[in-house]
């Protein structure tokens, strides 16, 4: 279903200092135009290397990460926090700190990164010492992922899902287009690109069977999605606005919501997805910050009938941000692009899901991670997981030398990339990837 609003991809901020796309670096690699890592990115992660073990908070520009500990320790940021907020294990403590220092480091760095700017470009032991090769640097989780909330906004994707297991008529539930839909997942079994995950054992009912066997998944899915990083959280009790839960999110990560299709049939009802979606969520290891991403926000599809009062915006509040999903194969060299689509079609802006989660007086808090959904496009090819690429299994993907695929075998890697394609540069993710290992061996 195609977006009603006309002005959908419309830009309609203006571009700020740090986004601006004349920007250059010193950095030679950050001003190809094909880089996920320009000047007008800056997106935060958390690195350690063979020779320096301590995980730090680091930013990647062009092919090298910058090290914000040893800039902090030197003296040539400060965040206003008299501790060290970047010598640490995770973003939590910055994110912490809220939208006005968000705003002031990215400015810092932005500056320390132009190319007039002489302060780190002609400190050549500064340099040495804070300037990392991506390709040396190993990538940690970004945050300590206080809570892990899963909603379902994509339209297409929920009318897909109902069509496939309720028929056409009954494809949306009465609720859905009147409250953004989600669950509590697991913070504990998020992991960063390039983390194994094992496929899973559960309960699966087979096809004409009375009872339940216990058995490794047989139909393990990926679920394509974004997932919203709360920077600053709400106390117990107080509801939060759309336009407050904006200026709450910190950024967004790719993220993939791993999921047992034949576990998560005879698990769901009445409560909801359990261990189908419990085993592992991957996530990009940068999170790309709503200030790089500010340019690129566009309004979403006409909500029809009007969202509740609460749940209404006064401000486009969804990202023109492009997606694929590529699958290797077990023992195939290349990977096969098998989706693109887009985040701007989804129904329900995080937003409007971060307000809806405070309302009843959830205290959300800092490093709460928030998927978006499954992200399905109006065509064939521009849905978000295997369920509706395979239509459940009953139109295998060719994938190219005969290989084809229903749901995800041992060995085979599914890899996300995302960018918001801007004047000349554009705000790339960076991947987010996993590969599956076979089911552990249990007693059964
Ligand atoms: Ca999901």
């Amino acid at each position: 279903m195609p977006p009603k609003n006309s002005h959908a991809n419309r830009f309609v901020t203006k571009v700020g200092p740090t986004t601006d796309p004349e920007l250059k670096s010193w950095i030679d690699s950050a001003n190809l135009p094909d880089c996920d890592f320009p000047i007008q990115n800056l997106p935060y992660g958390v690195f350690s290397t063979n020779v320096h073990y301590a995980p730090r908070v680091g930013v990647a520009i062009g092919d090298q990460v910058l090290d914000l500990a040893a800039l902090e320790s030197d003296g040539l940021i400060e965040t206003g926090s008299k501790q060290s907020i970047f010598a640490r294990p995770t973003l939590n403590s910055f994110m912490a700190l809220g939208p006005d220092s968000w705003d002031r480091v990215r400015k810092r760095l932005s500056a320390l990164l132009c190319r007039d700017e002489a302060a780190l470009r002609d400190n050549a032991g500064l340099r040495r010492r804070a300037l990392i090769s991506l390709s040396e640097a190993v990538l940690h989780r970004p945050f300590e992922v206080k809570g892990y909330t899963d909603f379902y906004a994509s339209r297409e994707h929920a009318t897909n899902v109902g069509t496939m297991f309720r028929g056409p008529e009954k494809a949306l539930m009465p609720n859905w287009l009147h409250m953004p839909v989600g669950y509590n997942g697991r913070a504990s079994t998020v992991v960063v690109s390039g983390s194994d995950v094992r496929r899973p054992w559960g309960q699966i009912k087979p096809d004409g069977s009375n009872a339940p066997t216990f058995a490794a998944c047989d139909k393990l899915d990926f679920e394509l999605e974004l997932g919203a990083v709360v920077g600053i959280g709400n106390a117990i009790g107080e509801a939060v606005t759309v336009e407050q839960a904006q200026r709450m999110i910190f950024g967004y990560v790719l993220l993939n919501d791993w999921s047992a299709r034949d576990i998560q049939l005879w698990e769901y009802q009445p409560l909801g997805p359990f261990l189908a979606k419990a085993f592992a969520t991957t996530i990009s290891p940068w999170v790309v910050t709503c200030a790089a991403l500010e340019p690129f926000r566009v309004a979403g599809p006409e909500q029809e009938p009007e969202p509740l009062p609460y749940l209404r915006q006064s401000s486009p509040n969804n990202y023109d941000i492009q997606l694929e999903v590529a699958l290797r194969p077990n023992g195939v060299e290349h990977a096969t692009t098998i989706a693109r689509t887009n985040f701007k079609h989804m129904y329900w802006s995080s937003a409007q899901q971060l307000c809806h989660h405070s309302v009843g007086g959830c205290a959300m808090q800092t490093g709460d991670l928030l998927g978006s959904g499954t992200i399905s496009g109006e065509a064939r090819d521009s849905y978000g997981s295997l369920l509706e690429l395979t239509w459940n299994g009953t139109a295998p993907l060719e994938l190219g030398g005969g290989v084809t695929r229903t749901y995800i075998e041992d060995g085979d890697s599914i890899t996300f990339n995302g960018w918001a394609e801007g004047e000349g540069y554009r705000i790339g993710f960076g991947e987010c990837r996993g590969a599956i290992l076979p089911a552990h061996p249990l007693n059964k």
